[in-house]
């Protein structure tokens, strides 16, 4: 069957930082010309839908929110699903999941231990302190559920660098509370399916294309579809040939542009 959606991974396969991969607006440019659909799905929750499409943007990738699903966003359209509109919430995050969480009718709260909180949403934070471990750990001690966007533990940064991601700071919640949390992002498929569904294809017309082996890949392998690794990002082809079964891809390109 070919292919009719394309959905690429944005840390390490459109852009590292500030910096674009080559031939990454070339290669969107030339799906869509194809008629193919064009969507992303990121687990990073530091930015909003509209600073993704202002980033794109300028990278010569014109987009709106709709071609957007961030780990935040469907950590938001899984809460607002479970009733939590009006719902307290302690953040351990960034802006992405502030502003999600605010537009389905969350409360933030910033002490839990004089406001209360139902929830702890878990992610990414540049801004990362003890006190917020803290915070987090009372609130789930005290009955909040603990949900994290998800538990990427690196990602890549411009200059080549490899720097800590949201699943470190997720791990330190998990240790000093014992409790796991459910995660929203990939490798589970939740993200994904809300994608497919929305754009009404079926896994098996859809693309994957992404930098990690132990989200991007095992998750488009998961949800049945198929699954491309691009080389720009955090893995090396040594992982490629020391990868379980379960996060091995159809195809490994250098660049996007063999894709
Ligand atoms: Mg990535």
């Amino acid at each position: 069957m070919e292919p009719r959606l394309f959905i690429f991974d944005l840390d390490g396969v459109i852009y590292r930082g500030e910096e674009p991969m080559p031939y990454a607006a070339e290669t969107v440019q030339r799906l869509r010309a194809e008629g193919k659909l064009v969507r992303f799905l990121t687990n990073n929750s530091a930015l909003t839908r509209e600073s993704y499409v202002r980033r794109l943007t300028q990278m010569d990738i014109p987009c709106t929110e709709e071609d957007f699903m961030t780990s935040a966003y469907a950590t938001a359209l899984y809460l607002q699903s479970q009733g939590a509109t009006g719902k307290r919430v302690f953040i351990v995050g960034e802006e992405g999941i502030y502003e999600e969480l605010r537009r389905i009718g969350m409360k933030a709260v910033t002490d839990p231990e004089e406001e209360g909180a139902d929830y702890v949403v878990a992610g990414i934070d540049r801004s990362f302190t003890y006190d917020k471990l803290r915070r987090a750990h009372y609130a789930i001690w005290h009955g909040a559920r603990f949900i994290a966007t998800n538990r990427d533990a690196t990602y890549p940064a411009s200059g080549g660098r490899i720097v800590p991601g949201g699943g470190a700071i997720v791990a330190a919640i998990a240790t000093c509370t014992g409790v796991e949390p459910l995660v929203i992002g990939k490798p589970n498929t939740y993200s994904m399916e809300l994608l497919l569904q929305r754009c009404g294809v079926s896994p098996q017309e859809a693309v994957l294309v992404g930098d990690r082996l132990d989200t991007d890949v095992l998750v488009g392998k998961r949800a049945g579809l198929h699954t491309v690794l691009v080389l720009t990002g955090v893995t090396d082809e040594e992982a490629v040939r020391s990868a379980p079964e379960e996060m091995l891809p159809e195809r490994v390109i250098r660049t996007l542009a063999e894709l």
